[in-house]
């Protein structure tokens, strides 16, 4: 079904862009995310998505906001200190739009948890900062042969790439082993780095969902202490035991205007 009145007239600015048609907002509309972390970079991709009109998000997130959370969380406010975050985001999120339905869930994220979200799912989308649950991301999303967007900041330098199951390796291939440097907890943060990274996020989700453009063809670096941006080719690692055990149900999904997904620098 094509957009009603309303939906035309909310989405109206975006139908501006050339290509971007009322069947690639109904395509927005008819998808469903599944969001792994509200925090600071989840925040924004959860603005930018709800803001651009994805159907449903299926938010996965545990633990309750502290005050040291809100120099960047900006789905969060003062008052929310104590409460659930996982709530917290879909609250605010219903606030800011009624055209984006969202679903909240305050649990540790494992490959057995992650299975029932997963089965109306079209994009999901790593915003979490430990390489534990990353992976568990990675795994589940292999194993469904879903698309996965993997965002990530380390100080100043913002890290993206969409994975593709069977054309641009998974996040075991990338990152065979944890990062050494990576703190998992307690790392250093400002917002604007967060709100970047998920800016950046929600772009490529929106073109991913909408069959919009290009995609993000590598791993994408940008460094906002001096603006550098780089893009390294992904390629999936012939020894990756997590795209080994899932290569039965890898499916190639593609559907973008540029055709077959290649990676280049
Ligand atoms: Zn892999």
């Amino acid at each position: 079904m094509l957009m009603t009145g309303e939906e035309l007239e909310r989405f109206r600015r975006q139908m501006l862009h050339e290509g971007f048609t009322e069947v690639s907002q109904a395509r927005l509309r008819a998808s469903t995310v599944l969001l792994a972390g509200v925090g600071g970079l989840g925040g924004a991709i959860g603005y930018a998505l709800a803001g651009a009109g994805v159907g449903k998000l299926i938010i996965v997130h545990s633990g309750a906001l502290t005050e040291s959370n809100l120099n960047r969380q900006t789905l969060m406010a003062d008052g929310g200190v104590g409460q659930p975050r996982a709530m917290l985001a879909r609250r605010r999120l219903m606030e800011y739009s009624r055209f984006t339905r969202v679903e909240a869930h305050d649990i540790p994220i494992t490959e057995r948890a992650l299975a029932p979200l997963l089965r109306d799912v079209d994009l999901v989308i790593d915003a979490r900062h430990n390489f534990p649950e990353r992976r568990a991301l990675n795994r589940a999303a292999l194993e469904r042969g879903l698309p996965l967007l993997f965002a990530a900041m380390d100080g100043l330098e913002a890290q993206m790439a969409l994975f593709i199951p069977g054309a641009t390796g998974c996040l075991d291939c990338l990152y065979p082993e944890d990062p050494p440097d990576w703190e998992p907890f307690g790392f250093p943060v400002f917002g604007a780095v967060a709100h970047t990274i998920g800016a950046m996020a929600g772009m490529e989700a929106v073109k991913h969902l909408a069959g919009y453009g290009s995609p993000a063809r590598g791993l994408v670096t940008m460094s906002l202490a001096d603006y550098r941006t780089r893009i390294f080719p992904l390629r999936p690692a012939p020894d990756c035991p997590a795209c080994a055990r899932a290569s039965h149900n890898i499916l190639i999904k593609e559907h973008y205007n540029a055709g077959t997904i290649t990676c280049h620098v």
